[in-house]
């Protein structure tokens, strides 16, 4: 945590923090004052994000897990509220795009993997962390949602089905703690964006020609400096 910058004194915890559009949140908060809390599987591709963090004049903490094991959803919880009694901000960003395929067909193990880490630890989050969004002054969550979660596309339901489900519990949470408590919640559709997950689903495209993570990651730090209403929904515009 830093004494200077729009989130000085803000605790942000971001999911899949260790590539792609968490990676480029992280920073981002981090370059504003808070200090970032890390998650993703990877522990040398965090660290690498930390020591960014560091070089850069932030600070931050990593914490490797696997969101499919709630039990590790838990007990970061429990380590947070003890280090910091709070939590400002939760990027609900990691996610998993299942292998493109029809309905008829859907590889059941990795679509048990997308229900577990798009939709389960979704929930686990929003239950876990609860309440220490509503000790902070101002608890805020973003998920990182698509356009596909509103709008069907042949071969692309395991993706877009879980996807709808992670906004569906994030809509709800939202509208549960708008009149008892200071959470908001906003949705985050970052559009097409150069990271690992577009590159496996269009292998033929020029990377070039979609935007880099960090366009996203600052509407995501705008988003986060507004009085936003709970439930705001925000679609990250296509500059490349
Ligand atoms: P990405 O580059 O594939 O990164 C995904 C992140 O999630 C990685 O940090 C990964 O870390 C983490 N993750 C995946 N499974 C995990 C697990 N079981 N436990 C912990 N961490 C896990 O993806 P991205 O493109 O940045 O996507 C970020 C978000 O934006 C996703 O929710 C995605 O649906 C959404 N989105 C992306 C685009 C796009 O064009 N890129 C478009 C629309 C929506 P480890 O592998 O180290 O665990």
């Amino acid at each position: 945590m830093t004494d200077t910058g729009a989130f000085a004194g803000q605790v942000a915890l971001v999911t899949g923090a260790s590539r792609g559009i968490g990676a480029a949140t992280a920073l981002a908060l981090a370059a504003q004052g808070a200090h970032v809390i890390l998650t993703a599987r990877d522990t040398k591709a965090l660290e690498a994000i930390e020591e960014a963090i560091h070089a850069a004049g932030g600070t931050a903490t990593i914490a490797p897990m696997d969101l499919t094991e709630q039990d590790a959803i838990a007990r970061l919880a429990t380590a947070v509220a003890e280090r910091w009694g709070k939590l400002d901000v939760l990027v609900i960003n990691a996610g998993v795009l299942p292998t493109l395929s029809p309905v008829t067909d859907l590889n059941l193990p990795g679509l048990n993997k997308a229900i577990a880490t798009n939709m389960l630890a979704t929930q686990a989050l929003l239950s876990r962390f609860d309440p220490l969004l509503r000790k902070a002054p101002s608890g805020r969550v973003i998920a990182l949602t698509t356009h596909l979660a509103r709008n069907a596309r042949a071969f692309w339901s395991g993706y877009a089905a879980t996807k709808a489900a992670q906004e569906m519990l994030v809509e709800c949470y939202g509208q549960e703690t708008a009149n008892i408590s200071k959470v908001r919640v906003a949705i985050v559709d970052p559009g097409a964006t150069r990271t690992a997950m577009r590159a496996r689903a269009y292998p033929g495209e020029d990377p070039k020609s979609v935007k880099a993570p960090e366009v996203v990651a600052d509407a995501i730090v705008d988003l986060l400096l507004q009085e936003f209403p709970s439930g705001t929904r925000l679609t990250v515009n296509p500059k490349v």
